[in-house]
């Protein structure tokens, strides 16, 4: 049973442009409704313009928090009271708290990440990780898991790679800088390989993979952050060469579920909000 809107219910949703495709209400509901707490996530289409307003207004209305979606993740942060030394090395924020009238900002993503991969290596520690590309994506994913991991960043445009790497070098201060290049890395030593561009993405399906996969490790990790089509071409080719494969769903997910509980302090049901999507893609 769920409980019904009333003068008690606090609210939590999602800033971004667009949003119509958004999944975020429709598992923040269904986790919502499962825990039968007396909570609503809705989705606002807001202009940059504004963003000071959201914030402003979030604040006034008592929203517990929202999240914030493309293009919105940079700009939000001048207008935040605080910021968690993980976003702000990142630099870039999809999770805002309201608590005690301040806003304060994080990023779930690369922990979204981090948690979906260990559903299936177990706990990620001194594994080599390649990563393809090093845009927005990348940049959360390749600051979390470089914290305990051997990361190598690769990406078409190998100057942007190089940037990344050194940036994640200088903030973790690494003592094994991380390494880059370019698509035609040799991937047979990669534990994990994640692929964080969008190519084999929805419409633009039937393309080849970003790298071949011939030569994978055996019992390698193949983890594309792509949730549609559930299986993109990169995972079709993984599965070829017999690597264990993960989807976009899991970052989606438990990016989701870590927002969920900054708001809530409670633990969402993983199984309810992957369920609650998977038959919508
Ligand atoms: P972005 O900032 O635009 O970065 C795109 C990256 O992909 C860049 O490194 C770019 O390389 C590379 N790239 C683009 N087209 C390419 C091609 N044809 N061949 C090789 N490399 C190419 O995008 P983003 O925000 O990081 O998003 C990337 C992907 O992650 C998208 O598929 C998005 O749907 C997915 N994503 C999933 C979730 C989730 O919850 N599952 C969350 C966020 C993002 P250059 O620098 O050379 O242009």
């Amino acid at each position: 049973m769920i409980i019904l809107i009333d003068s008690k219910t606090k609210l939590v949703g999602l800033i971004g442009h667009p949003i119509d495709h958004s999944f975020s209400p429709i598992m923040h509901n269904a986790a919502i409704k499962d825990l039968k707490i007396n909570y609503r996530y809705f989705a606002f289409d807001v202009s940059e313009k504004n963003l000071k307003d959201v914030v402003t207004g979030a604040k006034a209305l008592n929203f517990r928090g929202f999240n914030v979606t493309i293009p919105h993740k940079v700009n939000i942060m001048k207008y935040l009271d605080e910021i968690d030394c993980d976003a702000e090395v990142i630099g870039a924020v999809n999770t805002v708290k309201i608590e005690n009238g301040k806003a304060i900002g994080y990023n779930t993503d690369g922990i979204g990440v981090k948690k979906a991969l260990e559903e299936k290596t177990g706990i990620l520690i001194n594994k080599n990780i390649l990563i393809i590309g090093s845009g927005g994506a990348s940049r959360a994913v390749s600051f979390e898991l470089a914290k305990d991991n051997n990361l190598t960043i690769v990406n078409r445009n190998i100057e942007k790679a190089e940037n990344l790497s050194k940036e994640i070098s200088k903030k973790l201060k690494k003592e094994n800088p991380l390494n880059y290049g370019g698509l035609d890395i040799n991937i047979e030593n990669f534990d994990i390989i994640i692929n964080t561009t969008p190519v084999g993405m929805y419409p633009n399906t039937e393309v080849d993979p970003v790298i071949p996969l011939h030569n994978i490790k055996k019992d390698a990790v193949v983890m594309d952050l792509i949730y549609n089509p559930l299986e993109p071409v990169f995972l079709k080719e993984a599965k070829k060469y017999g690597a264990k494969t993960i989807n976009g769903i899991g970052m989606l997910v438990y990016q989701g579920a870590v927002s969920f509980e900054i708001w809530t302090g409670i633990k969402p049901d993983i199984f309810v909000m992957k369920k609650s999507i998977i038959s919508k893609i």
